[in-house]
């Protein structure tokens, strides 16, 4: 049986007058990898920071790990993983330093070797933060979502803007995370990006969730609804072609 661990009842956040987020209710199970999906302005970003703790709700009933985020967001804060804009580094620190950094704000026990390691960033210890390729920036701050050692890790849109390579490692580091028993929700823009690693996906739109399924079942239904693709459905495409042509293997250049 699904845990859950988290739990967002008639979430609604109002910026001024205008409803962001229109009174969503969903859960997230332990150790799932769940995807908050929509459009720009869908509310996305809003829902994930209150559930942070780092934004305001207007009204609504948010429980992490059977913690009430008003009475004690300091108890979420312990157990959670929150990925800062890449912009949010000192960029003249090298990643150990930035790592013990961290370590010491989080007053946690870190090898950095072993951090690296994890995200494949090793021969990157001595490098400055702003000498690191847009994959290997998102690599690490991924890195730095697991310092505290969280129950749950947030990722937003931690893919946008890299090559295919850089992402489909990323996938990688992702599902190795959660393979290690972390809970992760992210969201994202790309469909193909959400098939393959979300377990289950909350499509919202407008502030409020209009679908929620494993991405599997909602192709299912979408099909058994009698929909078909317009074009001819060919057995690849033209990412399948350039990840052919060119490789998996990582380029680092910036
Ligand atoms: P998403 O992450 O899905 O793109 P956001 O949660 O960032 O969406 O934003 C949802 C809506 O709320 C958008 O229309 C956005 O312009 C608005 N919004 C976000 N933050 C603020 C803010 N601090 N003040 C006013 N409006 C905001
Ligand atoms: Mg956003």
């Amino acid at each position: 049986m699904a845990q859950t661990i988290i739990s967002v009842q008639d979430l609604v956040k109002k910026y001024g007058n205008f409803e962001a987020v229109k009174g969503i209710s969903f859960e997230v199970y332990d150790g799932e990898i769940f995807g908050l999906l929509g459009p720009n302005g869908a509310g996305k970003s809003t829902t994930l920071e209150i559930i942070e703790t780092l934004r305001e709700k207007t009204s609504g009933c948010v429980r992490v790990n059977g913690f009430d985020l008003d009475k004690d967001p300091g108890q979420i804060k312990k157990i959670i993983g929150v990925q800062l804009q890449t912009s949010g580094y000192y960029p003249g620190l090298t990643l150990t330093e930035l790592i013990d950094l961290f370590a010491g704000l989080y007053n946690q026990n870190v090898k950095p070797f072993e951090l690296l390691d994890m995200v494949n960033l090793r021969d990157k210890a001595k490098a400055k933060f702003k000498e690191l390729s847009g994959g290997q920036k998102q690599r690490f701050s991924i890195a730095t979502t697991l310092i505290n050692k969280p129950k749950i890790i947030f990722l937003d849109e931690p893919t946008t803007g890299l090559d295919p390579q850089a992402r489909r490692n990323l996938w990688d580091l992702i599902k190795d995370i959660r393979a290690k028993g972390t809970t992760v929700i992210i969201t994202t823009h790309y469909m193909d990006e959400a098939e393959v690693l979300c377990d289950r996906v909350a499509i919202i739109d407008s502030g409020k969730i209009i679908a929620m399924d494993p991405p599997d079942k909602l192709i299912d239904k979408l099909v058994a609804s009698g929909f078909e693709r317009p074009k001819e459905v060919k057995k690849a495409n033209l990412e399948d072609v350039f990840i052919h042509l060119t490789g998996r293997a990582l380029r680092e250049e910036v």
